[in-house]
């Protein structure tokens, strides 16, 4: 039985552009920025936040544009309670990579629980209703394939990017 753990280091996932600096800016700073590209300028980010009564202290780790080149070191994924994977879903080539990334991270973090470890996929980009190519029901079917939760968001409405947060804390909490 693990020792019980209030910190929890979430990983970020997905191909450039996605947004995933976006969501993370979104969630822990209530900013949007359609114009430049946010950098954080660390490692993580962090955010305390109550999960079913319990207090967390969450680490958000991003990449810094490294994705590009799938290299994204050891200190990136060790030690990681949960896997944020995001996709956009104005652009096919960022949903099918998502198994890579799932099976990019299982393979860099090694956890004991690869069957289960809690991966939550974001499909971001939901304000860009007319772009859209990834439809909800496809993404669905390949989440429930997966045995993933699947929730659309938006980084720059603040459309359901809590709840996302959040469910991975849950996910990740249920680990211990
Ligand atoms: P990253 O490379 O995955 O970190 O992606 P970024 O967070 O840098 O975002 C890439 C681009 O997509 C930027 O121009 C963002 O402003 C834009 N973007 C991110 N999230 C959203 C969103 O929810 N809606 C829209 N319309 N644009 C977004
Ligand atoms: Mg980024």
């Amino acid at each position: 039985m693990a020792t019980k753990r209030y910190q929890q280091k979430i990983i970020v996932l997905g191909d450039s552009g996605v947004g995933k600096t976006s969501l993370l800016n979104r969630y822990v700073r209530q900013e949007f920025s359609q114009n430049y590209r946010a950098t954080i300028g660390a490692d993580f980010l962090s955010k305390e936040i109550t999960v079913d009564d319990r207090h967390i202290s969450l680490q958000l780790w991003d990449t810094a544009g490294q994705e590009r080149f799938q290299s994204l070191g050891m200190a990136f994924y060790r030690g990681a309670d949960c896997c944020l994977l995001v996709y956009d879903m104005t652009n096919l080539k960022s949903f099918q990579s998502l198994a890579n990334w799932r099976d990019e991270f299982l393979k860099q973090s090694s956890p004991n629980d690869p069957a289960t470890f809690p991966f939550i996929v974001l499909g971001n980009k939901s304000d860009l209703v007319n772009e859209r190519v990834v439809s909800e029901a496809m993404a669905q079917q390949w989440a429930k394939e997966n045995d993933l939760i699947l929730i659309e968001v938006s980084a720059k409405e603040g459309k359901s990017v809590e709840e996302g947060f959040q469910e991975g804390a849950r996910k990740a909490m249920k680990r211990e």
